[in-house]
C-alpha cells in the first residue's frame, strides 16, 4: 500500500532537493535551480536564502545571462561540514576526512593484523579517525559524523552478519561499537552501496538519476540508484552483482551458487587462473604493459563481467554504469572498454538510448569517500521515504 504525506514534510524535502541541485552542479544560479527542480522561482529563492543563512551554501561570483542582470552563482560551502569515512576491508582500514563537497582533505591507510578480534579492530578505526581529524586541524564541532563501509551482509541496526571473508565476525554490532569508541554518530552500509553513494555525491554520477555501480574489491558487489533514490532492497542487500551466475559449470561459490561473477572474477580467482604465483597487483600491471598471458586472463574476466553488466542494464534500464573499487588497479580502462562494447552491442534498449560506462574518478578510495558520503547523504539527501506519513 502507498502512504500519503503531510504538507510540513514537503518543505524539508524541497530544501533537500535544492541543496542536491547545488551540490550536483559546478556552480548554479537560482533560475537554473528552478528550471532543474521545477520548483517555483519564489520557493527556490526562500530556500536559498535559508541555506545561505545556515552557511551551507555560498554565493561565488556571477555569470552573465541573456540580456538581464548577471546571475549570482551558488555553491555548497565545502568548509560547512566534514565527515570521516572509514572503509574496513578484511586486510586494511582506510580512512578519509571529506569536506561537504565530498573531497578528501586527509587520508590514512593501515593494515589490519589477521585474526584481530572485532573490538581491537574497532579501537584501531577510532584511533585512525581521531588522528586524521587532528592532522587536518578540523574541530569536532564541524564533524557531522562517521560513515563506515564494511563487508556485508548487514542488518538494519548496523550488525555484521557472518561476512564470508571474515571468520569470527558474526553478530558484531559494529555501528554501536564505533559510536562508543569515537563518540560520533555512525552511519554504516556495505562497501559497494557506500561507493555508489560516494559516486552520487562527489563522482561521475552526480546528476544521473538512474545508475548502477559495479564494485571490484576483495569481493565483488554493487549499488543501485533508481530515479534519484538509492535502492537497498528488503534487507539492505540488493545489487549483489557478484553472485550472478556467469559460468553455469564454473567453480562453486561460498554463497551456494556455481560460477558466480565473484568466484570467476575476484582477485584471488584471477591469481588462480594465471597460476604462476604472481599476485593480483602484479598480474594487473603485466596486463597493462600488454604481456599476453596476463592480458588474456584479464580480458576473459572482463568478458564475464560484461555478461553480467548486460543483464544488469537489461534489468534496470539505466543511463550509466560505473566501475570502481581498489581491484580495478591499472586495468580499469581495459575493463571499461570490454564492458562498454558489450553493453552498446548487446543490451535490449541500445537503439533507444546509450548507456555510458565509466570508471570512477575516485576508484581507489571509492569506499572510504563513499563512507563519508553516507553521512552527507543521510543528513542532506532528498528521500522520498522521509516524505511519507507514519
Ligand atoms: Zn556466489
Amino acid at each position: 500500500m502507498q502512504l500519503g504525506t503531510n504538507l510540513p514534510k514537503v518543505g524539508s524535502y524541497n530544501r533537500a532537493v535544492v541543496l542536491e541541485a547545488i551540490q550536483a552542479s559546478d556552480g548554479i544560479s537560482r533560475v537554473q535551480i528552478a528550471a532543474r527542480t521545477r520548483l517555483t522561482a519564489q520557493t527556490v529563492s526562500v530556500i536559498v536564502r535559508r541555506l545561505l543563512e545556515e552557511g551551507l551554501v555560498i554565493e561565488d561570483g556571477s555569470a552573465p545571462s541573456n540580456g538581464g542582470k548577471p546571475r549570482t552563482i551558488l555553491r555548497v560551502d565545502p568548509d560547512a561540514g566534514y565527515a570521516i569515512g572509514v572503509h574496513f576491508d578484511p586486510g586494511e582500514i582506510s580512512c578519509v576526512l571529506a569536506d561537504l563537497a565530498g573531497r578528501p582533505v586527509a587520508r590514512l591507510r593501515q593494515p589490519v593484523r589477521p585474526g584481530h578480534k572485532p573490538d581491537a579492530v574497532v579501537r584501531q578505526m577510532a584511533r585512525a579517525a581521531r588522528r586524521i581529524l587532528r592532522e587536518a586541524g578540523v574541530a569536532d564541532g564541524k564533524v557531522l559524523g562517521v560513515g563506515l563501509a564494511c563487508p556485508g551482509p548487514l542488518d538494519g541496526d548496523g550488525v555484521m552478519m557472518s561476512p564470508p571473508r571474515l571468520p569470527g565476525w558474526d553478530q558484531v554490532p559494529i555501528k554501536s561499537l564505533l559510536e562508543e569508541h569515537t563518540r560520533f554518530p555512525v552511519t554504516v552500509d556495505n562497501d559497494a552501496t557506500a561507493a555508489a553513494i560516494g559516486e552520487r555525491w562527489a563522482g561521475t554520477a552526480r546528476a544521473t538519476p538512474s545508475f548502477a555501480y559495479l564494485y571490484l574489491g576483495t569481493g565483488i558487489g554493487g549499488g543501485i540508484f533508481l530515479d534519484n533514490q538509492v535502492y537497498r532492497g528488503r534487507s539492505l542487500n540488493a545489487a549483489e552483482f557478484g553472485h550472478m551466475t556467469v559460468e553455469p559449470d564454473g567453480p562453486e561459490c561460498y554463497c551456494g551458487n556455481r560460477g558466480c561473477v565473484e568466484a570467476v572474477c575476484c582477485p584471488s580467482a584471477i591469481e588462480a587462473a594465471l597460476g604462476n604465483g604472481a599476485d593480483h597487483a602484479a598480474i594487473c600491471a603485466a596486463a597493462a604493459r600488454g604481456e599476453p598471458e596476463a592480458r588474456a586472463v584479464i580480458e576473459r574476466v572482463a568478458g564475464r563481467l560484461a555478461d553480467a553488466a548486460v543483464s544488469v542494464v537489461n534489468m534496470l534500464d539505466i543511463d550509466l554504469l560505473v566501475l570502481g573499487g581498489p581491484a580495478l588497479r591499472e586495468v580499469g580502462g581495459l575493463y571499461r572498454e570490454v564492458i562498454a562494447t558489450a553493453v552498446s552491442s548487446r543490451s535490449l534498449a541500445r537503439r533507444l538510448h546509450a548507456v555510458q560506462v565509466e570508471t570512477s574518478p575516485i576508484a581507489a578510495d571509492a569506499a572510504a569517500i563513499g563512507a563519508a558520503s553516507l553521512v552527507f547523504h543521510a543528513t542532506y539527501a532528498p528521500r522520498l521515504g522521509a516524505l511519507l506519513s507514519g
